[in-house]
């Protein structure tokens, strides 16, 4: 009996736990499901839901295609230096879905489950672009159980209301670029002493492409405190502290009955 519970544990099989908190890490339905969340208490993975804001969903956007990826590439590079720091990242991922539960929802797989612990803890006392950072644990391991499939073949007719993740892509050459800058720290850090002496100037490099970095991209980061505090003075009543979970209005998808068995 229990190597069955355990082998329907988070499937659609299982009446007592969300199958769509399990594989994608949010529910539309929030904390009013029938069915329970069950928060991990270790993972590899977080969640910080609601950061990316896609420019284009602004109707008054003129930033044609080039510019709204250059955007997002900015975007997902700033984020992955900032959650780099915490440890070894093995994939980081972000929703371009508008549903409240997915919109903007940015996930990160870590090498190691204390390092995803210790990026929740700091992380909840961060700011990005002047907003507080909300970060949770979550049981998302498999990104291709999480994903729509429809959408990666460009079929799916739910648009951004799908309740699987649609990924916003950051362009290839960006990605590679930032996992063999982590690499090459990770090495470094590894290495004995003595061999990192004769890796001076290799390190002084990477060090300058991670300073670089900050120059480049720390600015949301280092302005978070006065903008909070001059959001603060504009809309005291505005911030709440830490914030709540992203509201769920399930109400807002179509057709739910499409919506209720996810990928077997
Ligand atoms: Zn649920
Ligand atoms: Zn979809």
């Amino acid at each position: 009996m229990a190597e069955y519970l355990s082998s329907i544990y988070g499937t659609e099989k299982d009446k007592v736990n969300c199958s769509f908190y399990f594989k994608i890490g949010a529910c539309r339905h929030g904390d009013r499901c029938s069915r329970k969340h069950v928060k991990p208490n270790f993972s590899q993975t977080i969640l910080m839901p609601n950061v990316y804001q896609n420019p284009s969903h602004d109707a008054n956007c003129k930033m044609n295609k080039e510019e709204l990826q250059q955007n997002f590439n900015d975007f997902y590079e700033d984020i992955f230096v900032e959650l780099a720091k915490y440890g070894e990242i093995e994939e980081m991922n972000v929703c371009d879905n508008v549903g409240d539960h997915l919109v903007g929802n940015i996930y990160a797989r870590y090498k190691y489950e204390e390092d995803a612990g210790k990026a929740v803890e700091s992380l909840n006392n961060r700011f990005y672009a002047g907003r507080p950072l909300w970060a949770e644990l979550s049981p998302v391991t498999d990104f291709r159980e999480a994903c729509c499939r429809q959408y990666e073949n460009a079929e799916c007719t739910r648009g951004g209301f799908c309740n699987f993740m649609h990924l916003k892509m950051v362009e290839r050459q960006i990605s590679r670029e930032l996992f063999a800058s982590q690499r090459a720290f990770m090495r470094d850090k590894e290495k004995p002493r003595r061999d990192q002496d004769q890796d001076r100037h290799h390190r002084d490099d990477r060090e300058r492409y991670y300073q670089d970095d900050r120059e480049r991209h720390g600015r949301h980061y280092d302005d978070r405190e006065r903008d909070y505090h001059r959001d603060q003075q504009r809309h005291p009543e505005g911030y709440s502290y830490p914030p709540p979970p992203p509201m769920d209005m399930g109400a807002a998808v179509g057709n739910p009955e499409d919506y209720e068995v996810p990928h077997a």
